[in-house]
Order: C-alpha cells, then structure tokens, then sequence
C-alpha cells in the first residue's frame, strides 16, 4: 500500500477528529523518524513532547518486552511490583507522599479535581466549592479536565461544563485574588503553560498564588504533563520556583511513550479513600515498568544536565533566528520547550519544515513550538535551524 492508500483507509474508518499530516509515520531511531516511504524525519516534536529519551534509548524497550514476558496486567485488586517501584521513584522526583496512576493526562487532572474537592467536603460537607483556573490554559478533552481548560472554543458545543470553575489571567496575581472566595478549593494551572502558546509563570505570579493557597486553606495544583520529566532542566518545572504545589499532574514523558500518567499529592492532601477513585487499567505493570526505567534513566545518565545545556545553545539560536526574521515576533519558554511567536500562520511554516524532513509542531494559533527528544545533540539543533531559516526565508 502507498501513503495515498494508507490515508484514504484511516479517514474512512477513524472518527475526523485530527487534521492529519500526510505522513504515515513507521519506525524511529533516535532523534529520527521515517515513514513507510523511508524519508527521514528530524523530531522536533517527539509525540507532542512525549518521548524525552528519543526512540529506541538503551534499555529502555528491554525493560517494557521484559514485563511483556512476565505480567502486563493484574487490575488493582491486587500488588504489583513495577507500580510500586514507579511510585517510589516519582515521590521522590516529585517531593510528593502519594501517587496515583492513570492511563492520561487528563485523567490525572480528573483525579486532581476529585482530590481537591474531596479534601474541601472532608471540611464542610458543602457541594459548592469552586476552582480557580487560568485563561489560554490547557488540561485535556474530558469534562472535567475540559471544564479547567481556559478555551472558549473547545468548550462551546460540549456546554455544561462541570461547574463552580472560575477564570483567571495567567500571570495576574490581581485577577486571581478577586475570584478567591470562602467556596475556593484549588487553583489550576500549568507551570509553563504549553498548548496555550508557551507562557511561562512568572516567579512573583506563581510565588503569590502560592501564598493565597497557604492562607486560605485552598490546594494549589500545578499541572506539570508536558512542562515536567525533565523538559525545563529540572525533573519538574515548579522545583526552579522554590515552591511546592499540594497535588501535581504528570504524564506525557512519564512513560515516553507507554500510556502512564499520574496524579501526586502531599499527605496534607491525600483525601481519597478506598471506594472514592479507581481505575481498571491506571498502574498496571506493563506502564509502571517503563515509567519506573524512564525514571531510572533520568538519574543514571544525567538527562537533566544534558537538557540545561542543550537548552541554553536552542535558546541561542532560536534568538539569532527571531534577530534575524522579521516573520518571528516573539522567543520564549525553558530548556527544551521553546516557541517562537510568528506573524505568519505556523503551519505554513511546519508544511515546509516536513517537506525538508523536520517535524514541528504549532501551539496556540501563531507559535511554533520545540519540544525535541531531551537527548538531542548540538548537532540536530544545528540541523533544525537550518532547515528552520530556509522555510522561513522561502516566503
Ligand atoms: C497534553 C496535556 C494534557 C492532556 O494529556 P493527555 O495525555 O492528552 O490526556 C493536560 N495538560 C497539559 C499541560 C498537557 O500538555
């Protein structure tokens, strides 16, 4: 079958909820991806900021075929040993006390928003406690994860949304003061947020809010899914703040690859019992044996170190290109989540970019994002901005 054939048969039997590259993508070597032409493809947007080991990273598949041989499933009737080992490891990333395993990311907000508003009915036995988010935020596609989502368009045909959610500026500290009521029970936010267009919270922002919470009782929950693992230079975005949140979400590179993701809480905010939450799939071991080596990986080979310093030389050349382009209005983001802000539409720009063999993706309406494998080399970042200049040159 030829590309044309292999596209034609999937747009006639998935649901058209993706408007699809035509590229049918087949295997992966490091930083590369083919399609079943064989054209080579730099990544430059690893599964939407998912695999921070590249594909194929030493012992990595080994330690996913291994649980495949032995137990992939045992449903959370029962122990198994990888999701404890997971647990542990991520704790201890995290500076959290309890994990608890999903399937997504919006799964892990779901267990988030559950958290909170149990540990406020624990107080009050109340049924109208409100949660304060932020506009341009993104969450996930569920109810719930979509009810925080600051985004009027992926919510209008899906309205009612769950309700008590309040919106909040990003970055305004004023603007999150004047929704904080008796009835708040968390505030939401992305660390950095990604979807949104690659905003960063500033340290007197998310210092501040942190202050409210303290004061009034109220969880702050970061939502570090594609901003944590790594991805910023520290294992999660919020540790460069000297802050803690009282429930974090991850997923995303958790499992680079494997769908695992997990919602973590310090004891304070541990209100779940047995009976409030579950999940049949969440923490079975095939996930938690890859999540657990991923977390070993991250410690043994010094990913993180490699990210600051890959992220500092992106970050210089993403600046000689903004210096050199009038095309590129703006240059912001961390370690290795970057964006550029464009004037004009980015996929005009990403349609060349996979023409020349480099995937990029966009975020928000006019920002290409960067969100490479965390073991890219100097070299590939080299590659990128040379195709990168070409494209944006070619207008
Ligand atoms: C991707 C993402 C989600 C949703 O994760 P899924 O695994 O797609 O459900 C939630 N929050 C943020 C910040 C994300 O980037």
């Amino acid at each position: 079958m030829n590309t044309e054939e292999y596209i034609g048969k999937a747009e006639s039997a998935l649901l058209h909820t993706y408007n699809r590259y035509p590229v049918v993508l087949d295997r992966g070597e490091g930083v590369y991806l083919y399609d079943v032409n064989g054209k080579k493809y730099l990544d430059f947007g690893a599964g939407i900021a998912v695999f921070a080991l590249g594909y194929h990273y030493k012992g990595l598949d080994e330690a996913v075929k291994n649980q495949v041989d032995k137990l992939i499933h045992t449903s959370n009737l029962f122990y198994n040993v990888p999701a404890l080992e997971a647990a542990e490891k991520l704790k201890k990333a995290a500076g959290m006390d309890r994990v608890f395993f999903t399937n997504s990311g919006t799964e892990a907000i779901e267990g988030a928003i559950k958290l909170a508003r149990k540990y406020a009915w624990n107080k009050d036995h109340g049924h109208d406690h409100e949660i304060i988010a932020m506009k341009h935020s993104f969450h996930g596609r569920s109810m719930g994860a979509l009810s925080v989502t600051g985004n009027d368009h992926y919510q209008e045909p899906f309205k009612p949304m769950i309700g008590g959610i309040k919106f909040a500026e990003f970055n305004n500290l004023d603007s999150v003061k004047a929704l904080v009521s008796g009835k708040t029970c968390a505030i939401i936010m992305e660390t950095l947020q990604g979807e949104g267009g690659i905003y960063q919270a500033e340290e007197s922002f998310i210092k501040g809010v942190r202050k409210i919470c303290d004061e009034n009782d109220i969880l702050l929950i970061l939502d570090e899914i594609q901003c944590g693992m790594g991805r910023t230079g520290t294992m999660f975005c919020f540790q460069q703040y000297g802050i803690k949140p009282d429930i974090m979400t991850v997923a995303k590179a958790l499992g680079c690859g494997v769908p695992i993701g997990a919602f973590a809480c310090t004891e304070k905010a541990a209100s779940l019992e047995p009976g409030d939450h579950g999940t049949t799939y969440g923490g079975n071991p095939l996930v938690c044996a890859a999540a657990s080596k991923v977390l070993d990986i991250f410690q043994e080979d010094n990913i993180l170190d490699h990210v600051r310093e890959i992220g500092k030389y992106l970050y210089e050349k993403l600046e000689e290109v903004k210096d050199k382009n009038d095309k590129v209005i703006a240059h912001r983001g961390l370690g290795l989540m970057q964006g550029l802000e464009v004037s004009c539409p980015p996929s005009v720009v990403i349609n060349k970019a996979l023409n020349k063999g480099l995937i990029l993706i966009s975020a928000g309406t006019n920002v290409i994002r960067f969100v490479p494998p965390l073991i890219i080399e100097k070299e590939h970042v080299d590659e990128m901005i040379e195709i990168l200049n070409a494209c944006l040159n070619e207008e």
